[in-house]
């Protein structure tokens, strides 16, 4: 008889996760995993050997803890493709021509992991949306699969309205001219200097295409969940289930319902040096409430020495303390023939130290840990959707400084629906790993973070209205908030769909 044939409700559900190898995606889809496994659920997360050990220390955890979840590796071979050695995941990946050869790399893995799902089959597949393959392969196995977006239904609402011919934007004759953003719940305004460079000039790029595979993979699949609480877009999923006619489950923000200590927070997946945590976390200890700007821009994101100057400039100008995390200057040495860093001005860093005013984290810090810190007054940040929840989540005033992806959405989410930060001012949309033409200056930067840090009635309301959105991120996350409920009902939705399967098997024996 088929494993399917008529499992009550109580069976848990078998489901096999399929991360992307980036951080932004295999952090929050990892995590959305253990969740399920937390409820019961028998989790499998599908990925490489080199992804498979950033994961497996919280994944033995929690099977210590009694849940069912487990690794299952496939073999990792790109050596074809010209990928270096040890190139396994984006974060160490430079260039663009590396990164599609580690797509390519990735997208060879489907046969294995095809293979593994025939010979284990799970009731689900949640895979993320870099795998257009899973939605043709789980309609065949006769199972649903679920789309994970590492972003929210607004940045999905502004896709779809952007795409549509009648978008002003075809229409403008600058790119810096403002225009609203057709048929959505508020008035939102882009200029399309702020437009992924497909949807600016309508060509068709590889981008384009594979925005247009997400598309169609999208049309394919059950539904989608998300790394979100339902309360900080509740209009615009209501608009983006009516456009599309998806099911979409809010199901985070999963950094706060998974970690259960700071131990756990700072060893999310990617773990920088515990030496240096403990020295940011002293540092941060010693200072009031409220007092340190945190400046981050992600993991992929790449400045070239002259922006980083100016970054220096504007928070030294600001007069405020801050921890600024600075990639890609942890091995690389980065000093003229005089001595000097050419990245910052002369003496800065000595001077930060000897002033206490600033400490530079080269590489990777604690994120969440630091966002959680009771001295932090905001947070200086790209807008990647993970950064911006875990901002959200922290209850801390945003600066926003969008550079790539869906940021210059995330951006109008934070400053035009909800007013829980201020704009630095970017307005040009660049590609992963390519270089603005024109810099954020100094005092843009200088501006921003005074706008926030020196207080005054407009910073009051923008940090009260963050520390209330922080609340409800937490009342989302906490057992009986909507996040909570709605893994609730995927899972019953789920174990519905696998009831009326096996209902369906019986009948045709
Ligand atoms: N992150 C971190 N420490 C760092 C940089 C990034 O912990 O120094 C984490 C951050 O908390 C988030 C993820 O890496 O969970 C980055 O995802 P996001 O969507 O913000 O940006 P991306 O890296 O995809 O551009």
């Amino acid at each position: 008889m088929d494993s399917t044939h008529l499992q009550p409700a109580t069976t848990p559900l078998k489901i096999h996760f399929i991360p992307f190898i980036s951080p932004g995606h295999i952090i929050p889809l990892s995590e959305l995993a253990r969740i399920f496994a937390s409820r019961g659920e028998h989790v499998t997360i599908i990925t490489t050997p080199f992804n498979a050990d950033l994961l497996q220390k919280s994944i033995d955890e929690d099977r210590d803890s009694g849940e069912h979840i487990g690794i299952h590796t496939v073999e990792w071979s790109a050596t074809e493709l010209g990928l270096p050695h040890g190139i396994e995941n984006l974060s160490n990946v430079t260039d663009l021509e590396t990164a599609i050869k580690l797509h390519r790399a990735l997208m060879l893995m489907q046969k294995q992991m095809e293979d593994f799902m025939t010979r284990n089959p799970p009731d689900c597949i949640i895979a993320d949306t870099f795998y257009p393959w899973a939605s043709e392969f789980a309609n065949r196995m006769g199972i649903p699969r679920l789309i994970f977006y590492p972003w929210s239904t607004f940045a999905l609402c502004l896709m779809e309205s952007i795409r549509s011919p009648d978008s002003p934007h075809r229409r403008l004759s600058s790119d810096s001219d403002p225009f609203v953003v057709p048929g959505l719940p508020h008035p939102i305004i882009l200029t399309r200097s702020q437009l992924p460079e497909h949807d600016r000039k309508d060509i068709a790029d590889p981008a384009a295409q594979l925005m247009d595979q997400h598309k169609e993979t999208e049309m394919k699949s059950y539904g989608i969940i998300l790394n979100n609480f339902a309360e900080i877009e509740t209009e615009y999923t209501e608009h983006y289930k009516k456009i599309t006619g998806h099911k979409v489950w809010h199901i985070g923000p999963a950094a706060a319902i998974v970690h259960r200590n700071a131990k756990e927070k700072a060893e999310r997946v990617f773990k920088s040096d515990e030496h240096d945590n403990n020295l940011v976390i002293n540092w941060l200890n010693s200072k009031e409430p409220n007092s340190v700007v945190y400046v981050c821009f992600g993991s992929g994101c790449q400045f070239p020495d002259k922006q980083l100057y100016e970054i220096a400039c504007g928070l030294e100008l600001s007069g405020h303390q801050f921890v600024w995390v600075v990639r890609g200057k942890d091995k690389q040495i980065d000093v003229n023939d005089d001595g000097e860093k050419t990245w910052l001005p002369k003496g800065f860093e000595e001077r930060m130290k000897t002033e206490n005013k600033g400490l530079i984290v080269r590489g990777w810090a604690p994120q969440v840990l630091v966002l959680d810190h009771p001295s932090l007054g905001c947070f200086l940040t790209h807008c990647g959707w993970n950064s911006t929840i875990e901002g959200i989540t922290a209850g801390v005033p945003l600066i926003t400084w969008p550079v790539f992806a869906e940021q210059f959405y995330n951006e109008k989410l934070i400053t035009q629906v909800h007013g829980n930060g201020v704009v630095v001012g970017s307005e040009e949309w660049i590609m992963l790993f390519t270089v603005a033409k024109s810099l954020v200056s100094r005092d843009k930067i200088e501006n921003a973070v005074r706008k926030i840090m020196d207080g005054g009635d407009e910073a009051v309301q923008i940090r009260r209205r963050a520390r209330e959105l922080g609340e409800k991120a937490w009342k989302a996350a906490s057992t009986g908030g909507s996040s909570y409920n709605n893994l609730t009902a995927a899972i019953e939705d789920l174990k519905r769909l696998r009831e009326d399967r096996s209902k369906l098997k019986t009948k045709t024996i």
